[in-house]
């Protein structure tokens, strides 16, 4: 093991992923110096946009990385970690990156942790992970043995995002993976309305449930997202009504987000919600059920009907902001 601590950064528009710039926060915070890994088709753009972050960077370049595909990335991490043997590798918790962190666990034999939310070194120089479990009602503490490296994912939000320095170092390597290592092909791409600010990334979120009564009642939603300058979630019951896209889904089967704010309109509270936002840091519930389960977890929550509170709310917020 060379003791080093990798991250995998996704770019995004160009730009370095707010959740990858955790990663390399936290890695650099544990005592090394991380290098940033980089995977496409052409790496050149995005190990460009990560240098300021990070002291080194990788910049794996393969055709067949081109997709993006999860199979394909753990196939090129895992030839890349056997020949250089970094001592922990970790990346954001998104649905690219556990994928392919999951594969690159059972390629390689060695332990993976989902979804941190804490991360530290124990004693003995492996990592040691915490992680939301049960909905979110209890934490565990994960030790890791055996084989290394030690594979993390970290939930978005839950660490401070490394600042800008000197540019680091770029070091491209070419990965040597055959043809017909994956078994998907991309047959196409649908654009996705995910609305201005990114769910995942965001401070704010306003999210809607069935108490909105129909799609239209997400105009509400939107309104008061606008006004706090949020993203727009949704639970599942509105997902699968067809009211919102799925990537607007907040929870088990959805989108993990640990906004700094949480304003959930008419959602019950179920476990499956409240599992992808548990680590949200205040959240607020409307709802006009007085035991709907949200109250317990909330920490304001206000009875009355949305469809008076959410429109006085916004007004109120652009009020307060000067607008
Ligand atoms: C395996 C599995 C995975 C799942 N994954 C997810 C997931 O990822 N995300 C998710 O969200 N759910 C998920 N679910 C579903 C979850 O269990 C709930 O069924 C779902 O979250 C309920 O959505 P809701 O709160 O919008 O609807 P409801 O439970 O119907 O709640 C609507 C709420 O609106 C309130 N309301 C109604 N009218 C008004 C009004 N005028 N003003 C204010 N409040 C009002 C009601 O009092 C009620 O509390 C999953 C379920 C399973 C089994």
């Amino acid at each position: 093991m060379n003791g080093e601590i990798w991250v995998v950064v996704e770019t995004k528009g160009g730009a370095v992923r707010r959740v990858c710039r955790e990663a390399l926060g936290r890695a650099a915070a544990l005592g090394g110096r991380p290098v940033a890994v980089v995977l496409g088709g052409d790496a050149d753009e995005a190990a460009e946009a990560v240098a300021p972050y990070a002291p080194r960077v990788l910049a794996v370049a393969h055709p067949l990385l081109e997709d993006g595909l999860a199979e394909t990335w753990a196939a090129v991490l895992g030839e890349l970690v056997a020949a250089r043997r970094p001592a922990a590798v970790l990346g954001g918790a998104t649905t690219r990156c556990r994928g392919a962190f999951a594969r690159l666990a059972a390629r390689l034999g060695c332990g993976y942790a989902a979804d941190v939310t804490g991360l530290d070194l124990a004693a003995d120089g492996r990592l040691s992970a915490v992680r939301p479990i049960l909905g979110g009602r209890a934490y565990a503490t994960i030790e890791f043995r055996g084989p290394m490296p030690d594979l993390a994912t970290l939930r978005p939000g839950a660490f401070t995002p490394a600042a800008t320095g000197p540019a680091g170092s770029i070091e491209r390597v070419t990965a040597a993976v055959g043809v017909g290592t994956s078994r998907a092909r991309i047959a196409g791409r649908l654009p996705v309305d995910s609305g201005p600010v990114d769910l995942a990334e965001a401070d704010v979120v306003v999210a809607g449930g069935r108490g909105l009564r129909g799609p239209e009642g997400f105009r509400l939603v939107e309104t008061l997202a606008a006004a706090f300058g949020a993203a727009v979630g949704a639970s599942r019951a509105c997902v699968d009504a067809g009211w919102r896209d799925h990537s607007c889904q907040v929870g088990k089967s959805g989108r993990t987000v640990s906004p700094k704010l949480y304003v959930a309109l008419g959602i019950s509270g179920a476990v499956h919600h409240r599992m992808g936002m548990d680590s949200a840091r205040t959240i607020v519930a409307i709802n006009n059920d007085p035991n709907a389960p949200f109250f317990k977890y909330a920490d304001y929550g206000i009875v009355g009907d949305l469809f008076e509170v959410a429109p006085a709310l916004a007004a109120e917020v652009r009020r307060v902001k000067g607008e």
